[in-house]
């Protein structure tokens, strides 16, 4: 029998996803991926076989168009007895979906959440180990913003419930923290053969995985805080606080995704991640310290005070508990980030005439 696992990774063509898909290929597991389309699994296939040139054995595709749909796993399942681990990114992560807010985030949270792990209880009995991309949106107290007594950990919970909510915001909090509770709740009354662990990202910034997707006018919802600033005009001179939040490196997430398989001290626990308070200013401060030339493209707004805002009114947090149960010694620095993200956008636009 073979000794190399095989990963099942929904939402594969997913920003977080990408890098999670590149991180377990580079480690020597197959990856069975669920996408929406064909065209999305060819596209895949194509540039990860640039770095791995057997990849037609190690990274194959499943179709579900929609992970609301009850049985939407039931059959990749069955066709992957090889399968161990389960890794579950898909949620809906992008705002201006126009539906509905219990149908555009919600539903494909929770019952997504759910379909899954009914999908491995029933079809995969063989997986031992469930991680879902939770969020830093299901540990978060929006009350306690700027509060220094309060402090966010892997112990905390926001207290969001679906008849709070007002906007989308509050939609994908509510839908993130739900689906989350969901899962836990499922292995007390269920008992399945596997664990579940979580992986609680606040804003996850940073470079693609590749560049094509670069090509989009906008990338998804936290990435596109970066490229959006490249396009400011070069007499810019505001300041814009907002949006601010607590943020991490891509790289950090797709890693904790495959610790959490392999170390099994990390089952069953909320591992959040997190390098940096920011706001808008202060990636656009970082992008013209790491980048000089950037000046001749877009303007400076107005640095001073930025930084000390994002720290201030901002929410106060805490990871050291995932810090030392992984080992990582510290977290990619948002200096980092803003770095290797601004400088793959700007070869791409040089690449590519933009
Ligand atoms: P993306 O939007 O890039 O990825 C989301 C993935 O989920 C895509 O592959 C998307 O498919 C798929 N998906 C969404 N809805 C459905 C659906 N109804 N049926 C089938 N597939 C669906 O976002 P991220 O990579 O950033 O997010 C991945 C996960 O990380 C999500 O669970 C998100 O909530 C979580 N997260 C993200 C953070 C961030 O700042 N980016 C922060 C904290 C958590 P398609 O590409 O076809 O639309």
């Amino acid at each position: 029998m073979s000794s190399t696992k095989t990963v099942f990774l929904t939402g594969a063509s997913g920003f977080i996803a990408l890098h999670i898909t590149g991180v377990l290929l580079s480690k020597g597991y197959n990856v069975v991926g669920t996408v929406r389309s064909q065209s999305k699994a060819d596209n895949i296939i194509k540039n990860f076989k640039k770095e791995y040139p057997d990849i037609d054995s190690r990274l194959v595709f499943e179709i579900v168009p929609d992970i609301s749909e009850p049985t939407a796993f039931d059959s990749a399942l069955q066709a992957h007895p090889e399968i161990q681990f389960v890794l579950h990114t898909a949620s809906p992560f992008s705002f201006g979906l126009d539906q509905p807010l219990d149908q555009a985030y919600l539903i494909p949270a929770t019952q997504g959440t759910k379909n899954v792990l009914t999908a491995i209880q029933r079809f995969a009995p063989q997986v031992t180990k469930v991680v879902i991309t939770s969020s830093f949106a299901a540990m978060i107290n929006g009350d306690k913003s700027g509060d220094s007594s309060f402090v966010h950990t892997e112990d905390t919970w926001n207290p969001i419930t679906w008849a709070d909510v007002q906007n989308e915001g509050d939609a994908y909090f509510a839908s993130k923290t739900l689906a989350e509770k969901l899962a836990r709740e499922f292995v007390i009354t269920e008992t399945p053969n596997f664990t579940v662990t979580s992986v609680n990202p606040p804003y996850v910034l940073g470079p693609q995985r590749f560049t094509d997707t670069l090509a989009n006018k906008t990338l998804n919802t936290s990435a596109e805080y970066i490229n959006g600033l490249l396009d400011l005009p070069r007499d810019y001179s505001s300041q814009s606080l907002d949006p601010r939040g607590v943020c991490v490196d891509v790289r950090d997430v797709a890693l904790l995704h495959v610790l959490a398989l392999e170390n099994d001290k990390l089952q069953g626990l909320r591992l959040f991640p997190a390098s940096a308070h920011f706001n808008l200013q202060v990636l656009l401060n970082l992008a013209h310290e790491q980048i000089p030339e950037l000046s001749n493209l877009i303007g400076k707004g107005i640095p001073e005070g930025a930084e000390h805002s994002a720290n201030v009114d901002n929410l106060y947090y805490d990871t050291s508990k995932t810090l030392n149960a992984t080992g990582i010694s510290q977290w990619i620095p948002l200096e980092t980030t803003v770095k290797d993200s601004v400088t793959q956008i700007l070869n791409y636009r040089k690449e590519h005439n933009i």
